[in-house]
């Protein structure tokens, strides 16, 4: 009996070992406590506390910050546009100009104003835009227009035809006298087409005269014709061509002739008895102020 107790013992005691290893189950549920042996029933509570607190709660904070920084980079760009300012400062260039116009009639001719009397490129000009002043010191046709005109006068009397002036030179006091007349019998208005105003008369500066006869029907006699086509062959031109009152401001005047030289003489005559007007050749106007 002794020895069945002691191998009860015995196999008690192998049973209770064998027991106390298996009780550790119930312990993993805690976590991967792995690197904790297994050492009987104790609970090994501190390899816990110590994983669980140390790894979240401080890294995520620190990741949302930094998308503040971005707006910032897009600004640079502005930089570029200023490169095509600079071509504004070459313009002023082109602003001179402006204080010629004065000085020039059609832009390629020279306006000069000397004691009150208006030359374009050296040419004396009178009409209704341009005048004269009263004392205007000509008193009678210039030693040019003059020799001019007994010159024509005298081819015309070899080919039997009479050249003669019936007014040349007249005074500013003169044709105020006769424009005053023309507009008391006229009309202003009626005597403005076919008068001069004075010191607008052209007359007055000694480089006109009217030829034979004051009639329209002038420019068909045999000196009205001769005198329309040979004229520029002394210098001389028609002043006011037929269809052209609207630019020299006066009727036409087949008798009205006006010493210009014969260099521009030749560059006025179309051929024909026809002529542009100093109007138009230099590009001014012919019209009262008023
Ligand atoms: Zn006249």
């Amino acid at each position: 009996m002794k020895i069945c107790r002691t191998v009860f013992a015995l196999l008690l005691v192998l049973f209770l070992t064998a027991c106390a290893g298996e009780p550790e189950l119930p312990v993993q549920d805690t976590g991967v406590l792995s690197a904790a042996p297994p050492a009987g029933n104790e609970p090994l509570p501190q390899p816990d506390i110590s994983l669980e607190t140390t790894a979240a709660p401080e890294t995520k904070p620190p990741v949302t910050e930094p998308p503040a920084t971005e707006p910032p980079v897009t600004a640079p760009p502005v930089t570029a546009p200023p490169v095509t300012e600079p071509p504004v400062t070459e313009p002023p260039v082109t602003a001179a100009p402006v204080t010629e116009p004065p000085v020039t009639a059609s832009g390629e001719h020279t306006i000069e104003v000397i004691d009150g009397v208006t030359y374009i490129d050296g040419v004396l000009i009178v009409n209704k835009t341009y005048s004269l002043p009263a004392d205007y010191p000509q008193k009678s046709l210039t030693p040019e227009a003059l020799n001019a005109y007994w010159t024509m006068k005298q081819v015309a009397a070899a080919e039997g035809l009479t050249i003669k002036s019936i007014s040349d030179y007249r005074s500013w006091y003169d044709q105020r006298y006769i424009y005053n007349g023309y507009v008391a019998r006229d009309g202003q208005e009626a005597a403005d087409r076919y008068s001069a105003r004075p010191g607008h008369s052209e007359h007055q500066s000694g480089l006109a005269i009217d030829i034979n006869s004051t009639a329209f029907d002038f420019d068909q006699t045999p000196e009205g014709i001769w005198l329309a086509t040979h004229c520029v062959e002394y210098g001389y031109v028609i002043r006011y061509p037929k269809g052209k009152e609207e630019i020299t401001g006066y009727l036409y005047e087949p008798w009205h002739i006006r010493y210009v030289g014969k260099e521009l003489a030749q560059k006025l005559y179309l051929g024909d008895g026809q002529f542009i007007t100093l109007e138009e050749y230099f590009g001014i106007t012919s019209a009262y102020a008023e």
